[in-house]
């Protein structure tokens, strides 16, 4: 009797993979072979299959789309995924068709608008996803993980080889790209970079080789998850602030303040930090050395900024690691960026000072994203 339950059990189980494994292997599984229609009186009543997630894509240009002779536009860059129609409801907009570090800041805020207007406006969207150039693309991620305040996933994607080139794996990434979107798994982790068959937070993934394919990497925090073949697989979730809990309202901010970024060398002069106050700069951010340390008469210019109330914020150019502290007091404006590459700490300060001018107010934030 029980052998007979467990056969009977495994062949139900045989019979479930069976019929699963055409939506499982996608576009790569064999027509369904025909069978014989039910007579009528049997059959179940019909109930219309539900459509297929909808996502919206906004397209900004970059390798993924820069062939010779032109740019594919967003209609191409949908057309180019095989059999997309029957997973994914793709829409999309031509937002800009440029190389990433052609876009501006106001570009920034207006895309961030955009996703917040089409996510309130449109309760059956999964997700969205942005392609990009990949050269400033994790700061273009972590500035819509910040400002998009919606559970529904951002996915950034972007590519390595341009469609002119063999290997071009800009379709492929496209596609992962709209998976990511679609899959109700994805809500709550904000926005995410994939590609390469991987899934990475805005927050900590960064361009690590200027040329090969496995370029964005989180380092020793590791993947999100992955995008493989079957399924969409996670195996963390980002801890801190971002999307649907940031205080950041991209409807209440109408330009970024100026906030640069200032490397520490071995006899870093402290003028350039003089010259970028002097030139408008409402933050610093220090790409110190090791645990935050300065050189040469940097310490001087950082004196200068504070006097003026200028924000300085230290973070490391090691590539990773903390600097620590930041407890100088609630109405210092000095601060640490925390783990926080430069370049993110820097979008960090321009919307920390974007909403208040009060110290205690930009450390808190500076602490929680
Ligand atoms: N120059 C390109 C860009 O960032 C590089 C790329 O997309 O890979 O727009």
């Amino acid at each position: 009797m029980r052998f007979i339950l467990r056969l009977s059990t495994w062949l139900a189980a045989v019979a479930v993979v069976a019929a699963l494994t055409p939506a499982i292997a996608g576009q790569q599984a064999a027509p369904p072979a025909p069978t014989t229609p039910a007579p009528q009186s049997q059959a179940a009543p019909a109930t219309p299959a539900a459509p297929p997630p909808k996502v919206f894509l906004f397209a900004t240009g970059g390798t993924i789309s820069n062939k010779q002779g032109g740019r594919l536009t967003v209609d191409e860059l949908i057309q180019s995924i095989p059999n997309l129609a029957s997973r994914v409801r793709a829409e999309g907009e031509q937002f800009a068709n440029v190389s990433s570090g052609a876009i501006s800041l106001d570009q920034w805020l207006d895309l961030s608008r955009r996703i917040n207007d089409r996510f309130k406006k449109d309760a059956d969207l999964a997700g969205v996803v942005v392609t990009s150039g990949t050269d400033t693309l994790e700061e273009m991620a972590y500035f819509l993980h910040l400002t998009v305040r919606d559970e529904r996933p951002v996915v950034i994607v972007g590519a390595m080889r341009n469609p002119s080139t063999l290997g071009y794996e800009g379709a492929a990434n496209l596609e992962d790209a709209f998976r990511v979107a679609a899959d109700p798994q994805s809500r709550g982790l904000g926005a995410l970079v994939v590609l390469n068959d991987e899934i990475n937070s805005a927050r900590e993934v960064t361009k690590t080789d200027s040329l090969r394919l496995d370029t964005f990497s989180s380092g020793d925090y590791g993947v999100l998850g992955v995008a493989d073949s079957d399924r969409i697989v996670y195996y963390r979730k980002p801890v801190r602030r971002h999307t649907a809990q940031s205080e950041f309202d991209v409807s209440a901010i109408k330009t970024l303040p100026r906030v640069d970024v200032i490397l520490t060398y071995q006899g870093a002069p402290g003028d350039l930090i003089k010259a970028a106050v002097d030139a408008g700069a409402r933050g610093i951010v220090i790409a110190g050395a090791g645990a935050g340390a300065t050189s040469g008469t940097q310490g001087e210019g950082i004196s200068y900024a504070t006097g003026k109330n200028v924000f300085v914020v230290s973070t490391t150019r090691a590539g990773s690691g903390r600097v620590m502290g930041g407890g100088r007091g609630a109405a210092s404006y000095r601060t640490t960026g925390g783990d926080l590459q430069p370049i993110k700490a820097r979008i960090l300060l321009m919307l920390a000072l974007a909403t208040s001018d009060k110290p205690e107010d930009v450390q808190r934030m500076l602490r929680e994203y």
